[in-house]
């Protein structure tokens, strides 16, 4: 599939869940959002429909995501089904981790090829103070499970925001040294209401590394740096490297492959715009696969060139926070 601005479309990220266990501040206020009624949530039966018709399209990859997928029941026999479909070639999940631990060996026998772990920090408060929840020990277990299940290669998010500090990256930097894990900082997108500041820049990440006294960034090769956004940099003798996102600062737009799934069955041309194509409606009133195709192309040709976000906080404008899509 290619959109309007000759951009190949063959990723499908699919948030499963509006719900999560952790509240981050970056992503939903304390109290949490007002929940989606079950009925209002994509079945499975229905995601899989979905999952069939983009993949006959071009859809090669799928990222389950959310509000934390893991928390959805009957994860691990979606994924297997997921897995079965035709043409899909990768299929990855991005969790908070701290549900892994005793799902991670199935999700990998069901099929599941990869995940990516949001963990901003290993200070015990901090991620407190971040997450709104004392799980820390839950997800460094649910990191260490992936290992274990072959989850890889495993990337860990760190979202940019004020609550990051220079010493956070002291564990980081040992754990690119000691594991093959990638891992990411992601800048801040200022959605929803939520009053968090934009953390240091990315600029400033890279030269606190380059003082930690372990050698200096370099750019790892092409074939190590894949084909996301993350552009990946590697410490001399390190096992993992560390990439950088950067969607406010120098965004990505030109490269983008992928289009959005919410759980309550909206395609979403572009994480950061409000346009939403309503396919559950169509689903549930008898919709063909080729009417379903044609909707799914028109989301395509609806995706613009580039998003307009820029580096303040507080958009409010935004008809949705991050859990609420599935960032
Ligand atoms: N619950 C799962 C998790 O946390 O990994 C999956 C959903 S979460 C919305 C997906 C990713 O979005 C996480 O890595 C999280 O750090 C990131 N995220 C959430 N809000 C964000 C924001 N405002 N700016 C940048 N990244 C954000
Ligand atoms: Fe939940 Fe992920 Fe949002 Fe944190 S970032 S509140 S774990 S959905």
């Amino acid at each position: 599939m290619w959109d309007g601005y000759n951009r190949t479309i063959d990723y499908l990220r699919i948030s499963v869940t509006d719900r999560c266990n952790f509240r981050c501040a970056y992503c939903m206020p304390p109290e949490g959002l007002i929940t989606l009624n079950h009925d209002d949530i994509l079945r499975y039966e229905e995601l899989i429909r979905i999952i069939e018709v983009a993949s006959s399209l071009g859809v090669k990859k799928i990222r389950l995501t959310g509000g934390e997928p893991l928390v959805r029941k009957g994860i691990v026999d979606f994924v297997r089904k997921v897995a079965a479909i035709e043409n899909i070639e990768d299929l990855s999940m991005t969790t908070n981790g701290s549900l892994l631990s005793n799902v991670a060996h199935g999700l990998k026998e069901a099929g599941l090829n990869r995940v990516n772990i949001s963990l901003d920090t290993a200070d015990p408060d901090r991620f407190a103070s971040i997450t709104r929840r004392s799980e820390l020990e839950a997800t460094l277990q649910g990191i260490q499970s992936a290992l274990d299940a072959g989850l890889t290669p495993l990337k860990i998010n760190v979202a940019l925001t004020g609550f990051f500090i220079p010493s956070d990256l002291d564990y980081f930097i040992d754990l690119v040294y000691q594991y093959p894990i990638h891992v990411r900082f992601i800048e801040y997108m200022p959605l929803g209401n939520c009053d968090v500041s934009p953390g240091p820049s990315i600029v400033n990440v890279k030269s606190t590394i380059n003082d930690a006294g372990r050698g200096f960034l370099q750019p790892a090769s092409t074939q190590e740096r894949g084909n996301g956004p993350a552009r990946y940099y590697q410490l001399p003798n390190a096992k993992g490297m560390f990439g950088f996102i950067t969607p406010i600062s120098e965004h990505f737009c030109g490269e983008c492959n992928r289009i959005r799934l919410t759980a309550d069955g909206k395609l979403k041309p572009c994480l950061l715009s409000n346009e939403e194509i309503d396919i559950k409606a169509h689903l549930r009133s008898g919709i063909s696969d080729k009417r379903l195709a044609e909707l799914f192309c028109q989301a395509i040709q609806a995706k613009p060139s580039s998003h307009s976000l820029c580096r303040v906080s507080g958009h409010p404008e935004f008809q949705r926070h991050m859990s609420q899509i599935g960032g």
